[in-house]
């Protein structure tokens, strides 16, 4: 599955080439050990651009094994913003789409630990969660959400109509895009959802990426970064079109996209507006992605001498946030233990293990504010207005930040 002879656009089939290529790429996720170091798999990161589709793609994938191994565990509900931000999703659903409806049936697609089916939930709103990580939908389950443990396909779209009917709502937050056979979910969808039902998901936004070079969100999982135009295209021979789009600040600029069967609903004047401007912003055309794969190393040109003017000058450079979209930061660019003497990351599992190929030690985050260091390079640069409030301490003992999205910058 997805060698590199058999290039085609996983929505259309037209030929397609990698317009750049981040190099050699750990797993995002795939933290380590010192013993695991050997046996670490690597693949090769490069996006390509369908000229036909307009689809931003990965043209290798890792197998799904590979990806959500073992011990991988991302539990949404740990984070305090991502906890309001479902429930406000949850809320717009109920209040906008299942209001005057008789016994309404909602279903999400990867539901996680049940962040956003709860509400549903807690207002005897009748919901299915799928959720293909046993640990993850257990947890769920726990808190009375129904859950079942499956991949969502075409044939479970059918069990499910045969068991509980028709769905009003299909929801997904960040799941579309790490699905590359997104054309059997549509076929899946269009079987469960209702002649009035709507389809509504939101991933990390295509626009965005451009316009802020932040070239991180690009990583095994994100086998897609959509736009409103190539959602519209994709979803098109599902009989489902795009009825309306409504911009997100999470993940450093998202787009949420109502889907509904063709004729059902009038298309909002929004979905016209951000296909005009997708157009302005040059998103379908080729020449747009050489700019981007230019402005890609300019940054890590300016990062990589920012890191080795401190390096030379002897000054502590701490990592903030051992997230995912980091480890294409540092494995571009070629940060290393010299450069960062570790990550500060709050999760238990991360802690003690080491980053995916650049293998920069990860330590609990006390360790930063025990002995604060001289720089720290934010990689959790999404959550920088939180995290700049919470650390003010850091910047009064004189402690300066590195950001690079948008641009390379420090600043105290
Ligand atoms: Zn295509």
């Amino acid at each position: 599955m997805n060698q590199k002879s058999s290039v085609h656009c996983r929505i259309c089939d037209t030929p397609i080439e990698a317009f750049m290529s981040f190099g050699r790429m750990p797993i995002a996720n795939g933290f380590l050990t010192a013993e695991e170091v050997s046996e670490e798999y690597f693949f090769e990161l490069a996006p390509a651009f369908c000229g036909n589709c307009g689809m931003f793609q990965l043209i290798e994938q890792p197998q799904p094994d590979k990806m959500f191994h073992g011990h991988y565990a991302f539990y949404s509900s740990t984070s305090r913003f991502m906890q309001l931000h479902f429930e406000n999703f949850a809320n717009s659903v109920m209040k906008d789409v299942l209001a005057g409806r008789a016994d309404p049936f909602v279903v999400e697609l990867g539901s996680n630990d049940g962040i956003m089916l709860r509400h549903f939930n807690d207002r005897g709103i009748r919901h299915l969660g799928i959720e293909p990580s046993v640990n993850v939908a257990d947890v769920a389950r726990r808190h009375g959400i129904h859950t079942i443990s499956s991949f969502f396909s075409p044939a479970l779209a059918e069990d499910i109509v045969a068991e509980h009917g028709k769905a009003d709502a299909i929801l997904a937050a960040n799941v579309m895009c790490h699905i590359a056979d997104l054309r059997g979910i549509a076929a899946g969808v269009q079987r469960l959802l209702k002649p009035d039902g709507v389809l509504i998901f939101e991933d990390p936004y295509l626009g965005d990426m451009i316009a802020k070079t932040s070239y991180d969100q690009i990583y095994d999982e994100h086998v897609f970064i959509f736009s409103a135009s190539s959602v519209k295209r994709a979803f098109d021979p599902y009989d489902l079109e795009l009825a309306d789009v409504m911009p997100q600040i999470t993940h450093g600029g998202s787009m949420r996209y109502l889907l509904a069967p063709k004729g059902s609903r009038p298309a909002s004047p929004r979905v016209h507006a951000q296909l005009e401007k997708e157009r302005s912003q040059g998103l379908q055309e080729a020449e747009t992605y050489l700019r981007f794969r230019q402005n890609c190393e300019a940054s890590r040109a300016r990062l990589m001498q920012t890191l080795e003017e401190l390096r030379a000058q002897d000054k502590r450079v701490v990592g903030y946030g051992a997230t995912s979209k980091s480890t294409t930061v540092t494995n571009y660019c070629g940060v290393t233990p010299a450069h960062v003497e570790f990550i500060s990351d709050t999760t238990p599992i991360k802690q003690g293990k080491l980053s995916p190929g650049a293998h920069i030690p990860v330590r609990p985050y006390i360790e930063f504010t025990r002995q604060y260091p001289d720089y720290a390079l934010l990689f959790a640069w999404n959550h920088a207005a939180e995290i700049r409030d919470k650390e003010k301490a850091f910047v009064a003992a004189g402690g300066k930040w590195i950001v690079y999205v948008p641009e390379v910058k420090v600043f105290s």
